[in-house]
């Protein structure tokens, strides 16, 4: 149940709220997934911070990267003119129309488990995440390092914005239920001017996986095939995963 609801203006507010010991105090971003986490029977009794009256919702083309506040919804960034073509895809497989217009890049970055195709894309970019909180002020730190780490992260720290590299080659290839349905596994590949190649993974477990980062993709299918050689569960066996990792990455290699 959501007990308290705050809208602040300024971020040095907003931290300071997301700061309290009690009560619990959570940034609502769209509020698609919180709203309906904090209705739930039994839910914990939270307050939340609603992020929309801080300006963090500006998307700007800085050289060769996508500055977007944490704020700025799917469909935003599904409108913003030239947006490499696997990142378009990604978004569109990650949310429902209706839903993009609510969930924010926040939000998304922050609730996402190992089968969110953004989260695979923005780690396959290796995508810097711009942080706040009252104690640290503002850092940067790359999504890689973030994602495993955020569910032992003190409260109170907020995205406050992504920044997306423009200048890599993306390809994003994913094998689902339906085309609609989320993956049971996907990969996602970017290659810069200079050689660097890095693949991801997801369709499984708590967040995507960092497969490869480096001059040599060449190994990419073997290392795919063997992230994933223990990836069960209900949607998929660990076989099937990790046959279809080396084949997607061979063909995210090859695009
Ligand atoms: C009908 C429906 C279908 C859905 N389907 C899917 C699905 O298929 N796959 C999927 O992954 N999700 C799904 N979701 C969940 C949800 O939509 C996504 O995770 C969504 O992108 C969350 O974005 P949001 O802005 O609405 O986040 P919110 O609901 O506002 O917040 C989600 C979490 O992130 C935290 N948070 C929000 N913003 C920030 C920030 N800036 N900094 C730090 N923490 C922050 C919140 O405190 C909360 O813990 C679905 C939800 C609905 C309602």
């Amino acid at each position: 149940m959501i007990i308290e609801y705050h809208r602040p203006e300024k971020l040095k507010d907003a931290l300071r709220l997301l700061a309290r010991p009690a009560p619990h105090t959570l940034p609502l971003g769209g509020g698609s997934l919180l709203n309906q986490a904090a209705s739930l029977a039994g839910a914990d009794p939270i307050a939340v911070v609603d992020l929309q009256a801080l300006g963090l919702n500006a998307l700007e083309v800085q050289q060769n990267t996508l500055a977007a506040g944490a704020t700025v919804t799917l469909q935003n960034l599904l409108d913003q003119p030239d947006l490499p073509e696997a990142l378009y895809k990604a978004v569109r497989h990650e949310a429902t129309h209706n839903l993009r217009q609510v969930a924010t890049l926040g939000g998304t970055v922050a609730a996402a488990g190992g089968r969110s195709p953004l989260a695979v894309v923005l780690l396959a970019l290796d995508v810097t995440l711009e942080i706040h909180s009252l104690a640290d002020g503002k850092q940067r730190v790359k999504l890689g390092d973030w994602l495993p780490r955020r569910g032992d992260l003190p409260a109170g720290v907020l995205i406050t914005a992504l920044h997306i590299p423009l200048n890599a080659r993306l390809a994003y290839e994913y094998i689902s239920r339906s085309p609609a349905d989320l993956p049971i596994v996907c990969a996602a590949a970017a290659q810069w001017p200079g050689g660097r190649a890095r693949l991801a993974l997801g369709g499984f477990g708590a967040a995507p996986a960092l497969v490869l980062d480096g001059s040599e993709p060449s190994g990419a299918a073997e290392a795919a095939r063997s992230a994933y050689s223990l990836a069960e569960d209900v949607w998929a066996s660990a076989e099937y995963r990790a046959e279809m990792a080396a084949v997607l990455a061979r063909r995210c290699l090859q695009d």
